[in-house]
């Protein structure tokens, strides 16, 4: 299905911006295909759109809820229009399968109505009266937001903070990815478009621009996902003007399995099998280590190879049987076939999972076939970097105390899982160090808008989705009104 490469452009101030530069975006699938074209900004486009930001911010922050709300139920009509057109551009330049691409919108949808739900309640002044007279905490506005995001999740990374930073009454600059940046565009021309002009603005480009963003002083806020080491430089930038941060970053996450898990279980199994390999394992929350209990450990690996080659379909995103498609670009199957590489040379035994639908089509695009890794152990690079790929490694542990010291053993702490009995599962899940932890399912299939997502050590600082995920974009301003209006140890 080749069609005319589309062109994107920059958003500042209300205005659609052409830049002299171009970037190409290819499709994974077929990567002579050009999908479409995308702005390269410069450092002084990128400081008008801060600009822009900054002006309009004197009014957006003083706008009624209810005309913020209004305006951004209007943008989700608009987008629950576009599904269609959105999820398959998404998947012609992204390369997951168009059910993926579908629902990566559909969340993105939720989340929007769960802000304009919620936004109210969130930012209603609380007044508590006290045996010291009455103290009133308001949520104010912060100011200019600078939203960088990744290509993993584009659409739903990106509306995961326009959504609360508008409502909450913000103003932004959004930077996406330019290894997916046509869809999210489109998606966020929509949204835009239903604001004044200056409260979403757009730039594109690499990381001179993400510099800009992240170090002028008019920006307030930094709203990032995407890796660690992005994160790091990032910090550093915004050093010199102290900004607020939300940070989503990598993640390594750690899939428990307990001695009583069923393993023939074929239902347990797929959930498992699709939280290591949904959209080619390119997710942040995806269960990168499995932990499988010694007493079960053979008996596991056969029937996790069973579900896997059973839900394992590589093909053309947009065939109908199809589970996974290629990975986004080159670099991140060098960066995953090294560490498989390493694994290998160490020992490790690779076995390849899954049908390969259009051998043809493998051998043209970014494919890789998803793998499982055996006998590597605890320190090989393989467990402790995030693959961010279509291979998982299979350890067993001895018993309960050692399955928590493995999966506690990293720098990263995003997600995790643990499978068997629920009140035990349950118990073990208590002392897993992870922004979220779930039971007998992983990954996004245990997602949910309503309650706050994010990591703890190097996954991040912050929570998005949730009400925490809107009140991530207030300033806490307190007001007192004391009976007592002086101290009694204060000399007079
Ligand atoms: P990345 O860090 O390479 O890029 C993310 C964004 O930062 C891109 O828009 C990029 O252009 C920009 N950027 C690059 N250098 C910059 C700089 N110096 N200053 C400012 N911006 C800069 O990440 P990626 O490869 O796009 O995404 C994959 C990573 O994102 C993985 O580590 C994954 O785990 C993580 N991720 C985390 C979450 C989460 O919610 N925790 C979700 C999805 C992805």
């Amino acid at each position: 299905m080749m069609t005319e490469p589309i062109e994107i452009h920059a958003m500042i101030n209300g205005e659609t911006y052409k830049t002299e530069e171009n970037k190409p975006r290819e499709n994974p699938t077929h990567p002579d295909e050009i999908v479409g074209y995308a702005p390269v900004n410069t450092k002084e486009e990128t400081i008008q759109a801060i600009d822009a930001a900054h002006e309009t911010f004197k009014t957006w922050r003083r706008s009624e809820i209810s005309e913020r709300v209004e305006r951004m139920r209007n943008a989700i009509e608009k987008l629950k229009e576009e599904t269609p057109n959105l999820a398959e551009l998404l998947s012609r330049e992204h390369g997951k399968p168009l059910y993926d691409a579908e629902g990566e919108v559909t969340i993105s949808i939720m989340w929007m109505e769960y802000a304009c739900d919620n936004v109210e309640d969130v930012l209603k002044d609380q007044v508590e009266d006290h045996d010291n007279g009455r103290t009133l905490i308001a949520r104010d506005a912060i100011g200019v937001v600078s939203a960088i995001s990744p290509w993993n999740y584009p659409i739903s990374l990106s509306t995961i903070k326009i959504a609360p930073a508008l409502l909450t009454g913000n103003t932004m600059v959004l930077k996406p990815s330019p290894m997916a940046p046509l869809a999210v565009s489109k998606c966020t021309e929509m949204i835009a478009n239903e604001f004044p002009a200056g409260v979403l603005n757009m730039v594109h480009g690499e990381a001179d621009v993400g510099v800009e963003l992240t170090s002028n002083p008019k920006v307030a806020k930094i709203a990032f996902t995407g890796g660690t080491e992005t994160a790091k430089s990032i910090m550093k930038s915004a050093a010199d003007t102290i900004k607020q941060m939300t940070l989503e970053l990598g993640g390594n996450d750690a899939a428990i399995i307990l001695d009583d898990f069923d393993v023939h279980d074929e239902e347990a199994m797929r959930r498992l099998v699709i939280s290591n390999f949904l959209t080619a394992g390119q997710i942040c929350m995806i269960a990168k280590r499995i932990y499988v209990a010694k007493s079960i450990y053979e008996e596991f690996v056969e029937k996790y190879i069973e579900a896997a080659n059973k839900w394992i379909r590589v093909g053309d995103p947009f065939g109908d049987e199809v589970t996974i498609g290629p990975v986004n670009n080159k670099n991140q199957i060098e960066h995953v076939q090294s560490l498989i590489d390493d694994a290998k040379e160490k020992g490790a035994e690779v076995i390849k999972l899954g049908e390969i639908l259009d051998s043809d089509l493998f051998e043209e695009g970014y494919y890789m076939q998803p793998s499982v890794v055996l006998g590597a152990s605890q320190d090989d690079p393989i467990v402790q970097k995030e693959q961010f790929g279509p291979t998982v490694p299979i350890l067993p542990f001895e018993d309960d105390e050692h399955a928590l010291q493995l999966a506690n053993d990293s720098i990263y702490g995003l997600t995790s899982s643990v499978w068997g009995e629920e009140t035990h599962a349950l118990e073990i899940a208590k002392r897993i160090q992870a922004g979220t932890t779930m039971i007998n399912t992983a990954a996004v299939q245990g997602l949910d808008v309503r309650f706050p997502f994010g990591g703890v050590k190097q996954s991040g600082i912050g929570r998005e989705y949730g009400k925490e995920g809107l009140l991530a974009y207030t300033e806490t301003h307190v007001i007192n009104l004391p009976d007592e209006l002086d101290l009694p140890y204060i000399p007079k």
